[in-house]
C-alpha cells in the first residue's frame, strides 16, 4: 500500500496534485476540507460546527476532524492506498493517524510538503476566492490567519515525520505539470 500525506500551506496546490496522484497511482483521495465543505453544503450538524471555525480560518477541533477522517478511511476497502490531503494538521492528529493505521496494519509511506512563498499563496487564494465562493479565500486577513495556524500547529509535524524518516519536500512554484513531474519522481524513488 502507498499511503501518502500531502503537506503544504493553504493554496500550495495539494488538491490539484492529489488529483494527479489519485489517477497515476490508483489511490483514494481524502481531503478533510472537502469533507467539511460537503457537510456544510448538506447542512449537517457537523457542517454547522465546522463552518464556525472554517469561515474564520481557524482549524476545526481535533476530535471532530479525527472521527471524520477515520470514518472515511473505514468506508474504503481493498484500496491501493490513500492520499491524505489536509490531514493531519496537528501533532495530535498525526499521532491518532499513526495509531489508527497501525490497528489496521497500515502505515504512512511518505509525507510530502509542497513549498511556496506566502505572498504567492495569498495571490493564488484571492484568485481562487473569486470563483470558488469560499469565504475563507476572499479576505487576506483570514488567509494570513490560516498561515498562522499552519506555522503554529502544522509546521511542527515536519520534525514528527522527520524522526520517522518520512518527511520530504518539493518546490511548489512552477506550472502544475512541473510540480506533478517533481512529485512523480519523488514517489517513484520511494518504491
Ligand atoms: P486549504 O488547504 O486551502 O486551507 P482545506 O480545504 O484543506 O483548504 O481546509 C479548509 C479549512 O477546513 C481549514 O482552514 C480548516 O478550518 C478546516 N480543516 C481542514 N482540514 C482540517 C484538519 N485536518 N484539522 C482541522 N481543521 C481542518
Amino acid at each position: 500500500m502507498i499511503n501518502i500525506v500531502l503537506f503544504g500551506k493553504p493554496g500550495a496546490g495539494k488538491g490539484t496534485q492529489a488529483m494527479f496522484l489519485k489517477t497515476n497511482f490508483n489511490l483514494v483521495h481524502i481531503s478533510t476540507g472537502d469533507l467539511f465543505r460537503k457537510n456544510i453544503k448538506n447542512e449537517t450538524t457537523l457542517g454547522k460546527l465546522a463552518k464556525s471555525y472554517m469561515d474564520k480560518g481557524d482549524l476545526v477541533p481535533d476530535k471532530v476532524t479525527i472521527d471524520l477522517l477515520e470514518t472515511e478511511v473505514d468506508q474504503n476497502h481493498q484500496v491501493n492506498g490513500f492520499i491524505f490531503d489536509g490531514f493531519p494538521r496537528t501533532k495530535s492528529q498525526a499521532k491518532s493517524l499513526d495509531n489508527f493505521l497501525l490497528k489496521k496494519e497500515m502505515s504512512i509511506k511518505a509525507t510530502i510538503a509542497l513549498e511556496a512563498d506566502d505572498d504567492v499563496l495569498v495571490k493564488r487564494l484571492l484568485m481562487r476566492g473569486e470563483t470558488s465562493g469560499r469565504i475563507d479565500d476572499q479576505d487576506e486577513t483570514k488567509i494570513r490567519n490560516r498561515f498562522d495556524e499552519y506555522n503554529q500547529k502544522t509546521a511542527p509535524l515536519k520534525s514528527y515525520y522527520d524522526a520517522q524518516r518520512k518527511f520530504h519536500s518539493i518546490d511548489g512554484i512552477g506550472t502544475v505539470e512541473e510540480i506533478t513531474f517533481r512529485l512523480k519522481l519523488l514517489i517513484d524513488s520511494l518504491q
